[in-house]
């Protein structure tokens, strides 16, 4: 189990950073000290590993390809016997294929048919592309140019046997579960999901199927987060909505830390409304409250409830979606034991909007990335940057992450984008 935190002010006191503009880099951070990964682990079935954290090392049981085999359709020859000059004519001994091995050596002037994936027979130690030969019956004559070795792959060259074929802490991709099938291991040891728990609150909040009464709107976080957390893997307990009344938010946040790794609320953390949640967490736990320094998001609080760790997001939609990417997803792939945190790639392309900025704080604008005739891409913002605007969201395919000292962008000036969607 994780410790709690003893003081919370050895987040907010740690650095000389004024917690009503808290530097996006510096609250990541901060949070990172504090993350102490699980470490219970449990056997799983290949199938089942997809998407799941590596808790050990996949040793190489073999080697890999197991025998030197053939690239290439062709002739296994040896190539002494091959003229540097002009052509020699060969014997075709027989046949190996793929799964039946020429049984035998191929001795001086001989060759054998190979297929590709077929064992190297003895005594071969190139292979002549079948494009490259003129065969009558058994007879094959083969002409200059060829290089020793050429087209055979060599048995161990991908894994030897005892290599480390994937390390602990990665997230296991389509490619990983073929590449642990293909050492003949059927199951492997990975974390346990790590268990989040979450809910809503706000006393305007009513749950899909019940009827909104004058100025109650339907909540849309906690299916943005059950569907986020889903993504990342992680066993979701939704606790519903919780009305702003200190008794039953005290229930909800005791419940969810008893029983998960991680809470996660949202609402209820900016300035003025929310007081009595800061003093009831400061009675359950240690917690901090941030204004970072960025937009959408700003209000945010971190800390500790008993061995749970605690993050309260605000209340907007979209500020929950940017704020959830930008500090919370680490946080949890760190606590789910991915090591390295799977960095998300950023990158530059010119922006064909004029972008609205104020320099002294991080903005995460919801961009459109997309390609031209002429194959270069360029991003453009979505619409109205609301912070409840979550249809920005749903359009976008991209942040366009414009720095703190950054002011408004003219059209074809460069921005700095990331990527929402992975293609595995
Ligand atoms: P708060 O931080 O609680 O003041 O909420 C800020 C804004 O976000 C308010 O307009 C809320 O109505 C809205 N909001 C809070 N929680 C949700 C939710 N779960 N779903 C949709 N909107 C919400
Ligand atoms: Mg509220």
């Amino acid at each position: 189990m994780n410790e709690p935190v003893r003081d919370a002010r050895a987040i907010s006191c740690a650095d000389d950073y004024d917690p009503n503009s808290m530097p996006v880099t510096k609250a990541r951070e901060v949070i990172a000290r504090f993350l102490t990964p699980l470490t219970a682990t449990e056997r799983v079935n290949i199938r089942a590993a997809f998407g799941r954290v590596l808790a050990e090392d996949v040793v190489s049981p073999l080697d890999v390809p197991a025998h030197d085999n053939s690239a290439m359709d062709g002739y296994a020859v040896r190539f002494a016997d091959l003229k540097a000059d002009g052509d020699v004519t060969l014997n075709n001994a027989g046949t190996s294929f793929a799964g039946a091995p020429f049984k035998g050596a191929v001795g001086a002037a001989q060759c054998v048919r190979i297929m590709t994936g077929g064992v190297v027979p003895a005594g071969a130690d190139t292979i002549v592309m079948q494009e490259h030969v003129k065969a009558d019956g058994d007879r094959v004559t083969i002409g200059k140019g060829h290089r020793k070795g050429q087209n055979l792959r060599k048995a161990g060259e991908d894994l030897a046997t005892g290599q480390v074929a994937l390390k602990r802490g990665i997230t296991l991709k389509p490619a990983d579960a073929g590449l642990i099938s293909s050492l003949g291991i059927g199951e492997v040891t990975v974390y346990r999901r790590l268990r989040v728990a979450f809910f809503s609150t706000g006393d305007e909040l009513v749950s899909i199927g019940t009827q909104p009464k004058e100025g109650q709107i339907f909540d849309s976080n906690r299916y943005t987060l059950h569907a986020m957390l889903t993504r990342l893997g992680c066993e979701v307990m939704d606790m519903g909505v919780v009305r702003d009344d200190p008794k039953l938010l005290e229930r909800a946040f005791g419940e969810a830390a008893a029983s998960a790794d991680v809470v996660i609320t949202s609402g209820g953390v900016s300035v003025g409304e929310a007081d009595f949640v800061k003093d009831l967490l400061n009675q359950l736990g240690e917690v901090v409250f941030w204004k970072i320094a960025m937009k959408p998001g700003r209000p945010l609080a971190y800390g500790k409830i008993g061995a749970a760790h605690f993050f309260g997001l605000p209340g907007n939609p979209v500020s929950v979606m940017v704020t959830f990417y930008e500090f919370v997803r680490d946080a949890l792939l760190k606590l789910a034991g991915c090591d390295p945190v799977p960095v998300v790639p950023t990158f530059k392309v010119p922006c064909t909007s004029s972008l609205k900025k104020a320099p002294g704080r991080t903005e995460f604008q919801r961009g459109i990335l997309s390609q031209d005739a002429a194959g270069n891409w360029s991003v453009r913002v979505t619409g109205e940057q609301g912070s409840g605007i979550l249809r920005s969201m749903s359009e976008a395919n991209c942040f366009i992450i414009l720095p703190t000292d950054q002011g408004n962008v003219t059209p074809g000036a460069l921005v700095e984008v990331q990527v929402m969607e992975g293609i595995i």
